[in-house]
């Protein structure tokens, strides 16, 4: 396998940054995971305006121009020769002696592109569905900007798994669902609303969330972007969760509470197959 580190492609075995590297030391730094579908990007320009926002948010450059970057990710999937997978993108603020305010504007940003082959997790359990179990949200304010910052995100994620589970919802303090630990949150009502976290501070925007949107609306679905609880979750006709790498995965189980029959619903069923269609036409770049 090949890593690419500023401005070398590099074996992967041995690729790294430096010990002085801001990503190291503060988390000071975003990144990006862009699913590689029949050899091609699925919603790259989602993606490369997200990285955009969340730079500059903080205040990091751009690494480079959005092409070249572009050209560097087609580099790193060709090179590893990967089909169906992802591609990993971290821009950290530099390598400079260890201090917490920002080094010299001079220090270049470092960036790191990495490629593997592998989506999504196996057919049977999309078949089946997944548990998720409700956490408090312990995170920042800005979750709204892709930090690499994520031991919260870790956490919740370790506890779900040593519940058995295989994501954790969180939650507000009023009792709604924020989203995943590295997914949205989405819940069809008994009417056959889809119903998902509106865009602020307090979520990641996901694109995989903007595609189902448009997905949805466009196939007749009502979509309503509102905040939910876990209450209204349990007692909902079907849930499921998204991101770049599960797509819609159904989710059968909340805590201790089956999801309707515990069976995956109809219209995750159904935004699957509109995903795939997407991923197969259009959704390259
Ligand atoms: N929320 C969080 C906290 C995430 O880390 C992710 C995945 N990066 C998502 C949502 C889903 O975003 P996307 O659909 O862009 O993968």
């Amino acid at each position: 396998r090949i890593a690419y580190v500023n401005g070398r492609y590099v074996p992967h075995a041995t690729a790294g940054v430096h010990v002085e590297d801001r990503g190291l030391q503060f988390s000071d730094g975003v990144y990006e995971v862009i699913a590689i579908a029949g050899g091609r990007p699925i919603d790259m320009t989602g993606h490369m305006e997200r990285l955009a926002r969340s730079l500059r948010e903080l205040r990091i450059a751009m690494p480079m121009p959005a092409r070249p970057l572009r050209m560097v990710m087609r580099e790193v999937v060709r090179r590893n020769r990967v089909r169906n997978g992802i591609v990993y993108l971290q821009v950290n603020r530099g390598v400079y002696r260890r201090d917490h305010p920002f080094p010299p504007a001079a220090v270049p940003p470092s960036l790191v592109v990495t490629a593997r082959s592998g989506l999504g997790p196996s057919a049977a359990v999309t078949e089946e569905g997944v548990r998720v179990v409700t956490v408090p949200d312990q995170r920042w304010a800005r979750r709204d900007i892709k930090s690499v910052a994520l031991l919260p995100n870790v956490l919740a994620k370790q506890a779900a798994r040593e519940a058995g589970a295989y994501e954790a919802w969180q939650v507000d303090a009023d009792g709604a669902v924020t989203e995943g630990t590295s997914t949205n949150a989405w819940i069809v009502t008994r009417d056959g609303t889809l119903v998902t976290r509106p865009l602020g501070d307090d979520i990641l925007a996901g694109i995989t969330r903007h595609t189902l949107i448009a997905l949805a609306r466009a196939d007749g679905i009502p979509v309503e972007q509102r905040a939910f609880t876990v209450d209204e979750a349990k007692a909902a006709r079907e849930a499921f969760t998204s991101s770049t790498t599960l797509l819609a995965l159904p989710v059968v189980r909340i805590d201790d509470a089956v999801v309707a029959n515990g069976a995956p619903g109809s219209i995750t069923r159904r935004l699957r197959e509109l995903y795939h269609i997407h991923m197969a036409g259009a959704g390259g770049e």
